[in-house]
Formats: C-alpha cells, structure tokens, sequence
C-alpha cells in the first residue's frame, strides 16, 4: 500500500468520507476513556495493600536502631529506609536522604534552595540577572512547570535514541554561565522511553561547564519500572555518581527517586542522593524547614518491599499487568499506521508511556478530535516547555490507567483520529 503523501487529491478525499464515518461512529458510542496521565491501574495499586496491615496496632514501631518511629525526629530518613532508596538510587545509604511522599516536591525543593541561599557557597541563583536550563525534549511536563514557576529560561535540547543531543548540550554549558541545570529521566524517560547509554552519561558527567555550580537534575523516576523480567530484555544505566565522582565532579549531580509507582502514587516514600557535601548542605537547610519526614510510612515501606530483591519480585507483579498495555498500544499503531506513513512511536521496554510523532503540524487536531469523541490525552504540546512543541507533533500515549478493554477502544479511535487529521492536513 502506499503511504498518505501518495495518494491522489480523489483518493485522499474518499479517505476522508470514510474516516469520517468511522469516527462518527466512535463520537456515536459516547465513550469515557482516558489515556492521559500516568498512573497506576487499580489493579497495580491493589498489589501493594498488604502493606497498609504491616504496622497494626500492636505491631513493633521500633526502626533497627531503635527509634521509636511514632514520634518526632531523624530528618534524613530511618537507616533501613536510606539503605532501600540507596539500592533505586545506585548509591550509598549514607549519601541518601529520605523525604516525604513526592519526588517532584523534593526537585521542587532543590531548584528553590538553589534559588534562595544558592548550592555549596554558590550566589543564590534567584540573584542573578538570568537563569537558564537545558531541557531535553519531548520532556515531563511537570519537570518543566518547575523551572517556569522559578522564571528560569528553558532551553530545549532534541532526544535522541540514546539521551540527550550532548554536542548541544556540551556547547549549551560551556558557553554561558547563567546555565545551571538539565532536567533528565535517565532510564525509560518520560515520555520516549530512552535510556542514556553509557557515552551520554560519561559526557554529562565530565562535560567543561562554565557555571561552577551547574548540576545535573537525574529523576531515575522509572528506575526498576521493567516491562519484562528477563536482565537480557531491561535496560541498564549507569551511574551518574560514579561518572561524575570519576570525572573529577562529585558534586554535579542531584539524584531523585520515589516509590510512588511502586507502591502508592501520593503515599511513598521519596530519596535523593548526592555527594557528602551536597548531603550536608542540604540537610543543614532541611533541618529548619522539618523535624523528619513520616517515618511510620518508611518502616511500612522497607517491611513490605524489603530490600532490593523484594523490589524486584514486587516489580514483577506491575510488569504482568502493564506490560499488555503497552503490547496492545504498540500493536494498535503498528496495525493501524505503519503502511499510512502518518508518524512514529517508541516501542519501550519500560516506564510509563509510549511517546507519537505525528505529522507536523497535526497533534492538536488529533488530541482535539480524540477528545470529542470521549478519548482525552495528555494535552498536545504538554511534552514540551511553555507546553509549545514547535513542530505541534508529539503526543504522549499513557497506557497504564485504562483496563485492557478500554484501551483496546481507546486506541481505535486515536488510530482513527490521527489517520483523518493527516488527511485534512494533505488536503490543506
Ligand atoms: N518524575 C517523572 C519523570 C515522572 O514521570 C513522574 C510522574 O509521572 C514523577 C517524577 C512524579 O514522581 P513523584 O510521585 O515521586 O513526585
């Protein structure tokens, strides 16, 4: 078959009567889908409630070194607790700090005490004239809400199959000393699914940056979030903190992660780790702002997952249940659009989402059209800073919320959608 551009005017407008019946059809159904936001299915999260009985009332409350965890104090976390986020962190327990629920809240949190007293003697960054930010897209747009909420100024940097265009992002730092940081989801990356090789990482972490106080924002978000068991079908990252420390940089970096698609979204527990006088300048912060996190909910936590092994098999169970999802998304698109021409997609082997190019010039008319026929998407453009994607083509596609049913419909009309928007736009 031939591809879309091919076709004649005559042929493209008989596509059109057809598409457009089809999706009437789809507006007739009334449908109530929504592939927008990556959240966890019911059934994932009932996987985890088991947890919720962990700490009974006549349960011992007590942390391994005694700490009785119903009352006030350690503000960097239970040691059981840092040494679980050490093993998502790739690091040492004593680098880490245990947070509270949200691993967005503490990125919040960096870019703000960066802001206001600046990181390691540096001048507060909010005292400078301009502040600016190397973001990879497509990116996570809450990533991007940050930096915009602080008036920092994104600089956006293509993807590419194995990280971020690091010729750019070389050139980006070295040149300009208002360049302070990069967003970045090193493994599975929200929304394209790419995992940093090892040359990227290497790059990032000895790169000549003209700002002294530059770092590296490493949200391992979907660190353990495998589609598939086998080592041979995952992918493997390697560590920023080596990298830098090896590098002659061990402050570079701040590293972030949660168990909010482990257990709960909303009531895990969340970490980063950085290097000794990263940790130390922090916690002297911290230490005015909070007397300790919830320690009830790390003991929860590190009862019910265990360690790093525990981790894994939990993984497991949320793979079997995501990993059809993705499956039949890819498959739908594949069957539906490969012979059209009309886009390209991720086809990850883990996280959350598969990521669509569209034609250019046709995401909004596609998300616009799903919508009308009761499918909503994470908004057009939302991928992007100040949600402007040049090109209007990049679509975020989250498979893991809807049952399978649902998405299976879900995807007929998104197929249909993009399909009738690229007609309209080659009859344009
Ligand atoms: N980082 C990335 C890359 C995400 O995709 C998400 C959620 O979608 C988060 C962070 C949010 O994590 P948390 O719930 O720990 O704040």
């Amino acid at each position: 078959m031939s591809t879309y551009a091919d076709l004649s005017a005559a042929e493209l407008d008989t596509l059109r009567a057809q598409l457009e019946e089809e999706y009437a059809g789809y507006k007739a159904k009334g449908l109530k889908l929504n592939m927008a936001r990556g959240k966890p299915a019911a059934a994932q999260l009932d996987l985890s409630m088991p947890m919720l009985d962990i700490l009974s009332s006549d349960a011992d409350y007590k942390s391994a070194d005694g700490t009785d965890c119903r009352n006030y104090g350690v503000v960097d976390g239970l040691p059981e607790a840092k040494e679980f986020m050490a093993s998502m962190l790739d690091d040492e327990a004593e680098n880490v700090i245990v947070f509270g629920n949200a691993s967005l809240n503490i990125m919040y949190d960096a870019v703000a005490r960066c802001w206001m007293f600046g990181t390691l003697g540096s001048t507060p960054w909010g005292r400078l004239d301009t502040v600016k930010w190397i973001c990879p897209v497509p990116g996570y747009d809450r990533h991007f809400g940050v930096t915009e909420a602080f008036g920092i100024e994104m600089i956006t940097v293509p993807m590419l199959a194995d990280g971020p265009d690091m010729d750019e992002v070389e050139r980006l730092v070295a040149e300009d000393e208002s360049v302070k940081g990069i967003w970045c989801v090193p493994k599975y990356s929200n929304p394209g699914g790419v995992t940093y090789s090892d040359e990227v990482v290497e790059r990032l972490a000895n790169m000549e940056c003209a700002a002294d106080d530059f770092r590296i924002f490493w949200d391992n978000a979907y660190c353990v979030h495998h589609l598939y068991d086998d080592v041979a079908d995952q992918d493997h990252l390697m560590d920023i903190g080596d990298a830098c420390i090896e590098a002659g940089n061990p402050d570079r970096y701040f590293k972030f992660a949660s168990t909010s698609k482990v257990t709960f979204p909303g009531a895990g527990i969340a970490a980063m780790a950085a290097s000794p006088e990263n940790v130390a300048d922090i916690k002297k912060r911290m230490g005015v702002q909070t007397i300790g996190h919830d320690k009830l909910n790390q003991l929860r936590h590190v009862r019910f997952l265990r360690d790093a092994e525990g981790l894994a098999r939990h993984m497991a169970k949320h793979a079997a249940i995501v990993r059809p999802k993705f499956e039949l998304v890819c498959e739908k698109l594949e069957a539906g659009l490969a012979e059209t021409g009309c886009g390209s997609w991720s086809n990850p082997r883990g996280g959350y989402f598969v990521s669509f190019d569209a034609p250019a010039g046709t995401a909004k008319r596609i998300v616009g059209l799903a919508k009308e026929a009761g499918v909503v998407m994470t908004g057009a453009g939302a991928t992007y800073p100040y949600k402007n994607d040049p090109a209007d083509s990049n679509i975020r596609i989250a498979p893991t919320l809807p049952p399978l049913e649902e998405l299976e419909a879900a995807m007929d009309v998104f197929v249909c959608c993009v399909k009738l928007a690229a007609v309209e736009d080659l009859l344009e």
